[in-house]
């Protein structure tokens, strides 16, 4: 007999995305004539920059020919775009990571799902509430968080983000080992100060705890005082494993390429102290597990560190934050307190009521999709998450519909409460 790993169990199921399908489906059922406006998920919706199109088509014709064809590659990636990484991205900001901390892959999310496969089962595991949700759940089907009551796990330590601490969590109160920080922020779209990112370095050396990174909005950064990197902290490589993804900087979510930096001086611990390299057991994980990014797509992640690939992103990323602008001006006009979209393409926005119900009112008086922040964690049930990632048309249509239908929304919200 085949028996489940218990701990599966254990998941909250995930009712969220199907939740809004079926609310979705039922809507447009009722409304054929209406155009569905989706501000929900954050996937982008501009096609990728022309320097990774033409060596994408560059790489595949190699692949065509035997004297360039390639097979299997190294599974940490190519050391051209290693290379590229630890230049472009670290050290020409002052961050000192080498190529050989650099582990390239096809996304950042199954990395940072895959991490925690290399610390023990009793480790002390702290989130910010609300999180993205990948954190928990690998922790969970890790068997190592205990029960849930209320939408919580027993063992995972709680970061609340809240208006009354500017959604920026204190320090946690007793002992942790790992520590997910994930900055600009999904869903809140807050950003951290170099000060702010400084005293989770100096809790983690002073306690040995580990913090895993997640930068993958680091691309949408804009004011040059906030940190684009944790290693841009002293002593974060002794404390931080980072991730960073091309999903929202090049529009490769389905291309698929991403890297971790894995610091060669990042150390684990036995039972009995010994110290053991962070960096060499993500390396024996990796190439027991992991056969590599295709030879094309690392080519078109090459290319964007080209001049030309280097200001296409930025046009990327300038069109999303544009959209971003519109729909924070336009909820903050309508005397909604919100974070994110100026460093980031979230907006976190606080409707003082429950986010079940902001949805479906959003919806049935406009057509337009959000997330319920509650998807997020308890911190966030009465809040909203937009999402920058659509075309700039359907965004300007979006907010005017929501500004002309506002007194409805808010009506039909009265009469629901
Ligand atoms: N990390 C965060 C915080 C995300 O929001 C997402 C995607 O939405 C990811 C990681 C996934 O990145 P990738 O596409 O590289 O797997």
């Amino acid at each position: 007999m085949i028996k489940l790993n218990m701990a599966y169990k254990r998941l909250e199921p995930t009712y969220l995305f199907s939740d809004i399908a079926q609310r979705l489906n039922k809507y447009e059922q009722n409304h054929p004539d209406i155009k569905v406006i989706k501000l929900g998920i954050g996937d982008v919706t501009e096609p990728l920059p022309e320097a990774c199109i033409s060596a994408l088509h560059k790489a595949v014709d190699e692949m065509a020919s035997r004297d360039t064809f390639k097979g299997y590659g190294p599974e940490q990636g190519y050391d051209f775009l290693r290379h590229a990484i630890a230049e472009k991205d670290y050290q020409s900001r002052g961050a000192d990571v080498s190529p050989d901390e650099i582990f390239v892959s096809d996304g950042t999310k199954c990395d940072i799902a895959n991490f925690q496969e290399l610390f023990s089962q009793d480790i002390k595991v702290a989130v910010m509430d609300p999180v993205y949700p990948v954190y928990v759940d690998t922790n969970v089907m890790a068997g190592r968080t205990g029960g849930s009551s209320d939408g919580r796990f027993k063992d995972i330590t709680y970061l609340e983000c809240t208006p009354e601490n500017n959604y920026m969590p204190d320090l946690p109160k007793s002992q942790v080992d790992l520590i997910y920080l994930c900055y600009p922020n999904n869903p809140t779209g807050q950003t951290i100060t170099k000060k702010e990112l400084e005293r989770w370095v100096l809790y983690a050396i002073e306690n040995q705890s580990l913090i895993l990174y997640d930068a993958a909005y680091e691309s949408f950064i804009q004011d040059p005082e906030l940190p684009r990197s944790i290693y841009e902290i002293p002593d974060a490589k002794k404390v931080a494993v980072e991730f960073r993804s091309f999903s929202k900087s090049a529009g490769f979510t389905g291309l698929r390429c991403a890297y971790t930096v894995v610091p060669e001086n990042c150390l684990l611990h036995s039972q009995s102290d010994a110290e053991y390299s962070l960096r060499a057991f993500w390396n024996r994980r990796q190439t027991t597990k992991f056969n590599g990014v295709s030879y094309p797509v690392q080519c078109a992640a090459h290319a964007a560190y080209s001049d030309n690939g280097q200001a296409q992103v930025k046009g990327l990323v300038d069109y999303y934050l544009k959209n971003a602008a519109v729909i924070r001006e336009s909820f903050i006009s309508m005397g909604y307190q919100c974070t994110g979209g100026d460093n980031s393409p979230y907006i976190w926005i606080n409707v003082k009521t429950d986010s079940w119900k902001f949805f479906d009112a959003l919806l049935n008086k406009t057509g337009v999709v959000c997330t319920p922040g509650i998807g997020f964690g308890k911190c966030g049930k009465t809040f909203i998450r937009i999402s920058a990632f659509n075309n700039h048309d359907a965004v300007v249509e979006a907010v005017e519909r929501i500004r002309h239908s506002h007194d409805e929304i808010l009506k039909e919200m009265d009469q629901n409460s």
